[in-house]
């Protein structure tokens, strides 16, 4: 019999729903020609990426010829720093982001630093949200480019990106946002927000791992990513991903349809966790705002614990969730999100976060707020530190 796993780790990826599934299997099957071809099965392939195309555009208030499709969230924010940055050399070299961002953004920044652009990184403030004021005094002649995530994939917290957007518009800048973690979460209006450049991928919101798109608004100078064929208006070369386009449509028109409900559902949940471990264990925090943050998100950080044992004991117990630190890449450095918010290396190292999801449920909250606190003393009794900080009877955090 298949154990039950309790996930936690939304953020980090979604399970296809079975709707969007079953609109895709097709395009892996009978329907599997070339969208480039002229004959029925190429443009009945066609039609299934424009409607995809028409889905994506209408949940973000977009027009439908400002919708590209790439390979997921990486692709897109490639392709809007590194794209932007070369289309718009000649106005200036700097740009500027915050320190929070996704390597996703970081890295090819730090690709663009190598190759003679200058990057400006803002810091945020403690509750892990950035004071547009700060990014309008970073603003310099040259620069040609903004990038803010508009929701944070460790800490939740949601950014001031219409705000930003105004202020670049003012100096005529070009304004990108990666919004992978917030579509599906909170309303996406790409007209109300301002931005000319938006990142989404398909897998954070219950639909295929691998497909993404990147909004361009009309007029952005912008070179290509892909050069090759004719495909995506020539813009980003490659057969399509007819399938996965396909999913992501369908995922997003039913994300659209059911945010409130959604996000309201899980709120309830993320706040009964947060109230509940704020309560039930010492020395532990919450990482990023309290209410400005998305509806699924909570990251704790507990002193005296190791994050990766702590995620070593969850599983032993069912529990799928994540930590502060690169784990999975092998290396132990804390999480740069939570230096960013002014943690000790210490105290990131203990950190968990929690991302729900559609399927989680009252009763899971209710198991996780009976194990947790029994896992974190048993780990603290391990601690040496700890066991002298109780002896001084010291429980200011
Ligand atoms: C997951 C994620 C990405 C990367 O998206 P992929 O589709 O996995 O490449 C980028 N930015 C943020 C904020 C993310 O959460």
């Amino acid at each position: 019999m298949k154990e039950k796993i309790i996930y936690f780790d939304h953020a980090a990826t979604t399970p296809i729903k079975k709707e969007v599934l079953e609109e895709m299997i097709p395009y892996l099957t009978e329907q599997y020609g070339n969208p480039s071809t002229i004959y029925k099965l190429g443009r009945e392939a066609k039609k299934a990426i424009e409607l995809a195309r028409e889905r994506v555009a209408k949940a973000l208030n977009a027009d439908i010829e400002e919708i590209y499709f790439t390979s997921g969230g990486t692709e897109s924010d490639n392709w809007a720093l590194k794209g932007t940055a070369l289309a718009n050399r000649d106005k200036g070299r700097h740009i500027i982001t915050t320190t929070i961002e996704h390597h996703a953004v970081l890295n090819p920044l730090k690709y663009l630093e190598k190759i003679g652009f200058e990057v400006t990184y803002v810091p945020v403030e403690p509750n892990g949200i950035v004071d547009p004021n700060k990014i309008k005094e970073a603003i310099r002649e040259d620069t040609i480019l903004i990038s803010v995530m508009l929701a944070n994939n460790e800490i939740g917290t949601i950014q001031p990106i219409k705000e930003i957007a105004k202020i670049a518009k003012e100096r005529e800048i070009i304004i990108h946002t990666d919004a992978v973690q917030a579509v599906g979460q909170i309303p996406i209006n790409v007209k109300d927000l301002g931005i000319d450049l938006l990142s989404l991928s398909a897998h954070k919101f219950y639909g295929p791992k691998g497909v993404g798109a990147l909004y361009i608004r009309k007029g952005t100078r912008i070179h290509p990513f892909l050069q090759g064929g004719a495909q995506e208006r020539n813009k980003r070369a490659g057969t399509e991903n007819v399938a996965g386009i396909v999913g992501l449509g369908k995922a997003i028109e039913i994300a659209n349809k059911n945010l409130n409900e959604y996000a309201s559902k899980l709120q309830k949940l993320r706040d009964k966790l947060i109230d509940g471990v704020l309560s039930k264990i010492d020395y532990v925090r919450l990482n990023g705002d309290r209410y400005q943050r998305l509806p699924n998100n909570a990251n704790f950080s507990f002193e005296f614990v190791e994050g990766e044992s702590l995620l070593l004991l969850l599983d032993t117990k069912g529990i799928a969730a994540s930590s502060g630190s690169a784990c999975t890449s092998g290396s132990l450095e804390p999480s740069h999100v939570l230096l960013a918010i002014g943690l000790e290396p210490e105290v990131a190292h203990g950190s968990l976060r929690i991302t729900l999801g559609e399927d989680n449920t009252e009763e899971d909250i209710d198991y996780l707020l009976e194990v947790l606190p029994e896992i974190v003393s048993k780990l603290r009794e391990m601690s040496p530190l700890y066991e002298s900080v109780k002896k001084e009877g010291n429980k200011d955090v």
